[in-house]
C-alpha cells in the first residue's frame, strides 16, 4: 500500500483547491465578459490573469503554455488574446504596427518601452499631464489617450539600475493613438 505523509497530502489538496478555486475564478471572469469557458480560454487565462498585471506577447504566452504542459497552437493562443481583448479582459498595447503587447492592466495608464529589452513598464494615468488635447473631428469624442515612451540605454551611464536608465533616457513621445 502506498504510503502518503500526512503533510504531502495535505500539501496536494490544498494545490487542487487552489487549482480549481482558481479555475472558478477564471470561469466566472470569462462569463461575466461574455465569453464562454472552453479549455484553451481557462487554460490560456489562468496563465494570464493571474498574479499581478503583466504585458507578455503571443509568443510568450505560446511559451509559457507549452512549458506549463498546456500546449496550443501559437494560432490559438492569438485568437485566444485577440478575444479577451474584444471581451474587454486585456489591452492590446501595439508598437510600430508590427509588435503587440497584451497588457492585463485594464486600468487607464501610459508605458516606457525599452526597445533594446523588448520590455513595455506601466506609467500611471497621473504621471503624465496634457496641457491641451486637439479637437476631434465632427463626430468624434476622444475615447482614450495612450502615450507611448521609448527608452534607449544611456551610453554615457554605466548604472544598469532601472531607475537610473529611466530618469536619464532619452524621451520621445509618440503621438496619441487617436490622431
Ligand atoms: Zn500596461
Amino acid at each position: 500500500m502506498l504510503f502518503i505523509p500526512d503533510s504531502t497530502r495535505q500539501r496536494l489538496c490544498s494545490e487542487t483547491h487552489h487549482d480549481d478555486a482558481l479555475r472558478d475564478q477564471i470561469c466566472r471572469m470569462l462569463k461575466k465578459s461574455g465569453l464562454r469557458p472552453t479549455r484553451q480560454r481557462i487554460e490560456l487565462g489562468k496563465l494570464l490573469l493571474t498574479g499581478g498585471h503583466r504585458h507578455v506577447t503571443a509568443d510568450e504566452l505560446h511559451n509559457e503554455a507549452l512549458a506549463a504542459g498546456v500546449p496550443h497552437s501559437l494560432a490559438t493562443v492569438y485568437n485566444t488574446l485577440n478575444q479577451f481583448v474584444a471581451a474587454g479582459l486585456l489591452r492590446c498595447v501595439n508598437l510600430d504596427g508590427a509588435r503587440s503587447f497584451f497588457d492585463t492592466n485594464e486600468a487607464d495608464h501610459h508605458h516606457f518601452y525599452i526597445g533594446d529589452d523588448n520590455r513595455v513598464i506601466d506609467i500611471p494615468a497621473e504621471d503624465i499631464a496634457f496641457k491641451a488635447l486637439p479637437e476631434p473631428p465632427p463626430g468624434y469624442k476622444i475615447s482614450a489617450v495612450e502615450v507611448v515612451i521609448r527608452l534607449e540605454r544611456d551610453a554615457s551611464r554605466c548604472d544598469d539600475a532601472l531607475t537610473e536608465t529611466t530618469s536619464a533616457a532619452t524621451l520621445k513621445k509618440q503621438e496619441p493613438a487617436f490622431s
